[in-house]
Order: structure tokens, then C-alpha cells, then sequence
């Protein structure tokens, strides 16, 4: 599909700001619906900071994608005359001995067989490098230069602008209630106040919403919340550059990760089971979690075990069965194109995604595209599910 389309997009969060500006950018009429404003304060992509990384264990689809984005990242800096993605570096170590077959080990062997110059870290290294670490734990890993993270909030902010700017009806404060179906084909959305709007095709682009919209849809995701607390340490230098980077600590086994100091804080996550929830309903994080992080911090950054904490929310990610993103024609229902199933670690593709996403809706090759094309549910395969955040 090459002529030019209306083209309706529901969710104003990465994948949809993205889609609508490379798709307007390609001459289609494009509208982006949100419940907003924009944008939206609970959409997963609106936060202080997302991880931007190409550590992926073995999978190699992943680290080429990031290869081209990286330069994108830069790109947008220029562009923005400002710093919003920051190139610091990640350290990820291990308790024990990083071990072939593992998400730490493969991904250091696969960076170096990329060309990319990981500096593999013991605990020695690691206390003269990075000293808030208890590095008596933590024995084998490696830091990486070419990666950082993305002020994700306000790179999101320049990307609506720049789709206001381009011509991209930004409707805020609307939401999609459901499709507008006309013998079985999409014909738009009908709105949360029962207007309609028409369209040549829809993209439902509305993260974690989006099994809700489309529930046909939840065999193959749902949504699980993740809690992210910001700690105010008392020693802020020894949270900030040089003497700290984004982490994971043994995250393959603990699911801990975080950023370096930023807005006066130390933002923590953990990647682990979740909660499975209703993104309709209340969002909060559960009583113990705090203990259960404060005690992670005593073992791993004593300086902040008891630091104050300012901040706590629960975020939503919209996982897939296998843990890939989902972007594709629906397949039972003409005209819908369904762009989502982060599964916790699409921000970092913000420069890439909206070429993939124009290119399923045109029908043009992609060569990342196969891997996130509509898909039974099936048994997991080795490096499914596992891109731990970071
Ligand atoms: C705790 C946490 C940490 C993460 N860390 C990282 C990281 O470090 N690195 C990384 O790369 N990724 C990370 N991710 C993943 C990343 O944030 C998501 O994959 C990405 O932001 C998803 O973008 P999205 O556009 O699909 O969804 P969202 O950003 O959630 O946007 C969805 C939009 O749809 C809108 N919407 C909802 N309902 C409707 C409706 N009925 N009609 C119209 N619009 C609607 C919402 O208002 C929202 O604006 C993390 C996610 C979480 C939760």
C-alpha cells in the first residue's frame, strides 16, 4: 500500500509519535488519538529515563537493530541542540563467573564479535572504577561504552512537537473506544464519546491498552506492572559520572537494574515477575516492595540503602508470550495494523520504530520485521522473553 492513505493512530506513547511522523514524513494524512495530554503522564514512554543498550545475550536481531539506531540517537541531539540522549556507558556484572550460554557472558562475546570493545570487569576493577558498588558481590561483568540512556519524557515531547510541526493531527483528550467496522473491514475508531472517525486504516498503538482495546489479542499479551523507585542519596557524586553508570546487577537471577544520578536521584528498577493488572484499574505499587529494594541496595550500593525515597510508580509493560514487539496487519481483521508488545525494552528503538512501522503499513521490506509479524502462541525459545532492562 504506497498511495497516500488516512491514516488513524490510537496512543501517542514511542510507537505511535514515531509512526505518525515517518508516515507523514511519506506523505500519508495522519491523525494520532490520545487520551492525553500528550504526552500522556501514564503511558509506559513517558519517564525521566529508559536504558539504551545492545546487550541482547546472543540475539544478534536486536544488536543490529541498535547498531543503526545509535547513530539516530546522535542524530537527535544534534538536531534538538540538547543532550537528551546521554552516552555514558552500562555495567553489567555477575555474582558469579559469567558463564557461556547466559544472558552476560553471551551478549560480552557477541559485542566483541561485533567489533564493539566491552571492558570486562572483575571486583578489583570494579571498586577502583566504580566505588558506590559492593564489589566483594559482584565478581565478573563488563562495562560498555556504547550505551546509555534517553531522557524519555522529553524525548518523546520533541518527537510530538516535531509531528505538530510536520502536519499530524494531534487529537488530545480522545480516546478510542472501539473499531469502527463496516463488513468485517476497519473503517476508523469509534471515539470514547461515541463519535466516529473515519480512516483508510488504523494502527492501535496503545502499549499496555491495547489488549483491552483489542481483546482478541489477549492470548498472545497482557499487561504486567513493574515498580520503579528514584532514592535522593546523600552523596550525589558518588552516584553521578565517572563514578557511576546505568547497571544490572546479576540481572539474568535479580531483575536489578538503574540509572546514574539525574534530576537529584537515583532511579532504581527490578525486571521481574510483576504483577499481572487491568490497566483500567489503580496502579500502585505493593506494600514491601520498598523493603524488598532497600535491602537489594544494602547489599549492592550500601551509600544508599537508606537514602529517602521520593518516588515510586508502577509501570506498565505490555509483554508478548515470547517477549518481542508485535507489529503487523491484524490478521482476522482488514485495515487494522497493530504496532505494540514492548515487552519492557522498546524505548530504545524510538529511532528505528517508526521505519518499521511505516514499512509493515506500506508493505515494504523491512529486514527486522519478520521477527515481530503476527505469530501463534508457541513454546519459548532460548532468548525469548529475556531482554532484561537494564
Ligand atoms: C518500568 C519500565 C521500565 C522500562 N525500561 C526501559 C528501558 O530502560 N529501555 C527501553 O528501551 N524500554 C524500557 N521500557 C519499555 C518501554 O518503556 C516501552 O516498551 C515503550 O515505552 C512502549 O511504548 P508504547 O508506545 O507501546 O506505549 P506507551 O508509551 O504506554 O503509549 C501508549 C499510549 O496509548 C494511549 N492510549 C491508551 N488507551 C488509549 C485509547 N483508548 N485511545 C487512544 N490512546 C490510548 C496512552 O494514553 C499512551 O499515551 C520500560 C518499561 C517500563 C514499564
Amino acid at each position: 500500500m504506497t498511495a497516500k492513505q488516512q491514516i488513524l493512530i490510537v496512543g501517542g506513547g514511542i510507537m505511535g509519535v514515531t509512526a505518525a511522523l515517518e508516515l507523514r514524513r511519506r506523505s500519508h494524512e495522519v491523525t494520532l488519538i490520545d487520551p492525553g495530554p500528550l504526552p500522556h503522564p501514564e503511558a509506559s514512554s513517558t519517564d525521566i529515563s529508559k536504558m539504551i543498550r545492545m546487550d541482547y545475550g546472543s540475539d544478534e536481531l536486536y544488536m543490529d537493530w541498535m547498531e543503526e539506531a545509535f547513530p539516530r540517537w546522535h542524530e537527535w541531539n544534534e538536531l534538538w541542540g540538547e543532550e537528551l540522549y546521554h552516552e555514558d556507558g552500562f555495567v553489567i556484572m555477575t555474582r558469579e563467573e559469567m558463564r557461556s550460554g547466559e544472558f552476560e557472558y553471551d551478549s560480552f562475546r557477541k559485542l566483541q564479535q561485533r567489533g564493539h570493545q566491552p571492558e570486562r570487569l572483575d571486583s578489583q576493577a570494579l571498586a577502583a572504577r566504580f566505588p558506590a558498588w559492593n564489589a566483594a558481590l559482584y565478581v565478573d561483568g563488563y562495562y560498555n561504552a556504547r550505551a546509555g540512556w534517553a531522557e524519555s519524557g522529553r524525548v518523546l515531547t520533541r518527537l510530538i512537537d516535531a509531528a505538530r510541526a510536520a502536519g499530524v493531527r494531534l487529537r488530545e483528550g480522545v480516546a478510542m473506544r472501539e473499531l469502527l467496522l463496516d463488513d468485517a473491514r476497519v473503517r476508523g475508531v469509534v471515539l470514547s464519546d461515541g463519535a466516529a472517525l473515519r480512516a483508510d486504516a488504523v494502527i492501535v498503538a496503545a502499549g499496555a491498552w491495547t489488549p483491552v482495546l483489542l481483546p482478541h489479542l489477549a492470548e498472545v499479551m497482557w499487561v504486567v506492572g513493574q515498580p520503579v523507585m528514584h532514592f535522593r542519596p546523600a552523596e550525589p557524586a558518588l552516584f553521578a559520572l565517572p563514578n557511576f553508570t546505568g547497571f544490572a546487577a546479576d540481572i539474568s537471577n535479580t531483575g536489578w537494574y538503574g540509572f546514574p544520578l539525574h534530576q537529584g536521584v537515583v532511579k532504581i528498577a527490578n525486571h521481574g515477575e510483576g504483577q499481572r493488572l487491568d490497566p483500567r484499574g489503580t496502579k500502585e505499587v505493593q506494600a514491601g516492595e520498598e523493603a524488598r529494594f532497600r535491602e537489594f541496595l544494602r547489599e549492592t550500593f550500601p551509600a544508599l540503602a537508606d537514602a529517602p525515597c521520593v518516588q515510586q510508580r508502577l509501570c506498565l509493560y505490555c509483554d508478548t508470550w515470547d517477549g518481542h514487539f508485535w507489529v503487523d496487519w491484524d490478521r482476522e481483521i482488514p485495515g487494522l495494523l497493530v504496532a505494540t508488545g514492548g515487552s519492557g525494552h522498546a524505548f530504545k528503538f524510538a529511532p528505528v520504530l517508526g521505519e518499521l512501522i511505516a514499512d509493515v503499513l506500506e508493505g515494504r521490506e523491512n529486514r527486522f520485521a519478520a521477527r515481530f509479524a503476527w505469530r501463534e502462541r508457541g513454546e519459548l525459545g532460548k532468548e525469548d522473553a529475556r531482554f532484561w532492562e537494564g
